[in-house]
């Protein structure tokens, strides 16, 4: 958004240290994500649940789930080799926060590494519930993937929401799932988290709404936007994802209501090092 918000130092080290929030930072500073998280709570019509988390993620990777413990040893090991690491995120594979190992990993994190940036990123649906912990843990940087924010659109593209032992489905299920990332993110703000939406992309069911999703992010006081290519798979496998000019144009759309991310490389759920410059398979001693 076009106001200015004052950032005080803290946030302004988990923005300008952080190779997603700051394009100037990808170059010297990289991220490592620990796949700890394998349950996800929602289905995304445009994911094959084997798979990493495609909110952020790219298609066709499976990656090896850590348990905590073991995420550990391999931040250690990632921090001394690579002293460039700034930020360590919790990604997947499914949602982050519907898995406990995610806040077991955290809180270790904290105990042994309490210096690095803390981020995670979610489908928002048990953000609010979360956030408390999150914050306990020092996580300064949340994503939240909302790509509607008007049931009537998020109903075509979720098939259900899993909430309190119950699966909804259709609108409810939609209604569910935005008003727990509105509020999410709303308390988000309020605590001086970071904040980046993502909004996949997905011609003929969101494309027209998504100045819309721009709009309302930037409203509430969100630091960036990642618009995000559909990939056609699932129940969406025949849609025609956007071509990069018809991604820069939206991307040009939003601009004037919320920061663009332009850099996003659609990491994997254990990536680690510079954006676009995985190591990971040097610490996981395994071949891709
Ligand atoms: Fe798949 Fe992620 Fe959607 Fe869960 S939130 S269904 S893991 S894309
Ligand atoms: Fe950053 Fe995009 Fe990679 Fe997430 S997927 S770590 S936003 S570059």
């Amino acid at each position: 958004g076009g106001e200015k918000i004052p950032y005080d130092p803290e946030q302004l080290r988990k923005i300008n240290e952080h190779p997603c929030y700051s394009e100037k930072a990808c170059h010297s500073a990289g991220r490592m994500h620990l796949a700890v998280a394998p349950k996800c709570n929602i289905q995304c019509n445009y994911c094959v649940r084997d798979f990493d988390c495609v909110n952020e993620s790219r298609p066709g990777v499976c990656s090896e789930v850590l348990s905590p413990e073991e995420a550990i040893e391999l931040v250690k090991k990632a921090l001394s080799k690579f002293p460039y690491i700034k930020v360590i995120g919790i990604a997947g594979p499914g949602d982050p926060l519907a898995n406990e190992e995610t806040f077991e990993t955290l809180r270790l994190l904290k105990e042994e590494f309490p210096t690095p940036i803390k981020c995670l990123s979610t489908n928002g649906l048990l953000l609010p519930e979360s956030i408390d912990r999150l914050l306990e843990y020092d996580v300064g940087n949340v994503t939240v993937t909302m790509n509607a924010v008007d049931p009537a659109i998020g109903e075509k593209i979720y098939s259900f929401v899993e909430w309190e032992g119950k699966k909804l489905h259709g609108r409810e299920a939609a209604e569910k799932l935005l008003s727990q990332q509105l509020k999410g993110i709303e308390m988000a703000v309020s605590k001086k988290m970071l904040v980046k939406v993502n909004t996949v992309f997905i011609p003929g069911v969101n494309d027209h709404h998504i100045i819309d999703i721009a709009k309302k992010a930037g409203e509430m006081g969100v630091f960036t936007f990642n618009l995000i290519p559909v990939i056609p798979q699932y129940k969406f496998k025949d849609i025609v994802p956007p071509t990069p000019k018809e991604k820069r144009e939206m991307q040009d759309s939003c601009s004037p209501f919320v920061r663009q991310m332009r850099h996003c490389q659609r990491c994997r759920s254990d990536a680690i090092g510079k954006l676009g410059h995985d190591v990971q398979d040097c610490l996981y001693n395994k071949k891709d």
